[in-house]
C-alpha cells in the first residue's frame, strides 16, 4: 500500500498521510497522533507543523516518520514513541518504566493544591506523593506550592517514593528540567509508605496513584502493545491490595487534620471510601474525572 509515495512529499503530505494510516487502525485520535510524531520525526513542536506545511520532509525524516506511524499501528503508546507527555502544565518525560501520565490524575493536582492553600495558615507543612513513577503529581504540585507557600515564610518538607530505582531516576529528572535548580523534593526508593515512615515525620498531606487495576484487566489493558509497567497497574485480584495495605500506615504518617487523596479505578472507589471508613477517616469523598468516572477519593483523619 505504500507504493508510489512521494518521499519527498511536502509536512502537509506526511501529516495528511500519517493520519490516513492511522484511522486504518483502532488509534481514537489519528490526525492528533499523526501531528505529534511528525513533529517528533521533525524535531519541532505540533503547532509549529503548520506554518511549514508545505516545506518538504527530507527523506530521512520521512522514513523516521513512517518507523513511528507503524510502531503507532502495533499499538505503542505515542508517548512512548515521543518519550514525553503533556501533564497538568508541563511536559513529563516518560519511558517504559513509568506509567504514561494520564488527563485523569489532573484533577488529583487540582484538589491537593486547593487543600495546600487552605493550610497557608500551617507555617510547616509535610508532604508526600507515594508511588511517584514519573513524578507528574509530585513536580505539578510542587511547581504549584512554591507560588503561595514561598519559601522565605514556610518550612516544606516534600517527599515522593517508589520502589523501582528506574522509575525514580524518571521522577528526578522531570523534577530537574521542569523544576530547575534549588527545588526540595526528597526522592526517597521503598516500599509504598515505608520510606516516609522512617522519617518519624508527622504528614498533612499524602498523595498517590498506587496500582489499582485488577489483574485479569491488567493483561487485557496490555495486549493491545499498550506496554506500559504491569508494577505499577496491577492491584491484585480486586485491584485493592495495595491500597489495603496502604491505608494503615496512612494512618499512621498522618498528622492530626492531614488528608489523604488517593486514584482508585470507577471500578473499586465504592470500597476504598469503605476502607477508608472502617479505619476511621472522616470527611470522605469522592470525585469524578474529566470523563465522569470517580476517580479521586479524599478522606482526612481527625
Ligand atoms: N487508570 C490508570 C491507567 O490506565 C491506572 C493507573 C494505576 O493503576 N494507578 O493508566
Amino acid at each position: 500500500m505504500n507504493e508510489g509515495i512521494n518521499n519527498s512529499g511536502t509536512v502537509g503530505f506526511w501529516r495528511n498521510w500519517g493520519t490516513k494510516r492511522l484511522s486504518e487502525s483502532a488509534t481514537a485520535s489519528p490526525s492528533l497522533d499523526s501531528m505529534l510524531l511528525l513533529a517528533f520525526a521533525l524535531e519541532t513542536s505540533k503547532n509549529n507543523l503548520f506554518v511549514h506545511d508545505s516545506d518538504v520532509v527530507p527523506e530521512l525524516k520521512a522514513n523516521t516518520f513512517k518507523e513511528f506511524i507503524e510502531r503507532r499501528l502495533k499499538g505503542e503508546p505515542v508517548a512512548y514513541i515521543t518519550e514525553q507527555k503533556a501533564f497538568w502544565k508541563h511536559d513529563f518525560y516518560v519511558n517504559h518504566s513509568v506509567l504514561i501520565p494520564k488527563p485523569d490524575t489532573e484533577i488529583l493536582v487540582e484538589k491537593a493544591v486547593q487543600i495546600l492553600k487552605q493550610k497557608k495558615e500551617k507555617k510547616e507543612l509535610c508532604i508526600a506523593d507515594v508511588c511517584t513513577g514519573s513524578g507528574c503529581i509530585a513536580v505539578s504540585v510542587y511547581s504549584e506550592l512554591i507560588h503561595f507557600l514561598p519559601a522565605e515564610e514556610y518550612d516544606i518538607q516534600f517527599f515522593a517514593t517508589d520502589i523501582s530505582d528506574k522509575a525514580l531516576s524518571v521522577a528526578k529528572k522531570n523534577a530537574d528540567s521542569i523544576l530547575g535548580s534549588g527545588y526540595k523534593i526528597n526522592f526517597l526508593k521503598g516500599d509504598l509508605l515505608e520510606p516516609i515512615l522512617r522519617t518519624g515525620l508527622q504528614f498533612d498531606l499524602i498523595m498517590s496513584n498506587p496500582p489499582y487495576v485488577p489483574s485479569k484487566i491488567v493483561s487485557e489493558l496490555l495486549q493491545d502493545g499498550r506496554n506500559e509497567p504491569e508494577l505499577a497497574l496491577d492491584g491484585g485480584e480486586d485491584g485493592l491490595k495495595l491500597i489495603r495495605q496502604m491505608i494503615p500506615q496512612v494512618w499512621n504518617a498522618l498528622a492530626k487534620n492531614g488528608i489523604l487523596l488517593v486514584e482508585t479505578g470507577e471500578y473499586n472507589a465504592d470500597e476504598t471510601r469503605n476502607l477508608l471508613k472502617k479505619r476511621g477517616f472522616v470527611n470522605i469523598l469522592t470525585y469524578t474525572d474529566l470523563g465522569g468516572q470517580q476517580r479521586l477519593t479524599i478522606a482526612e483523619k481527625v
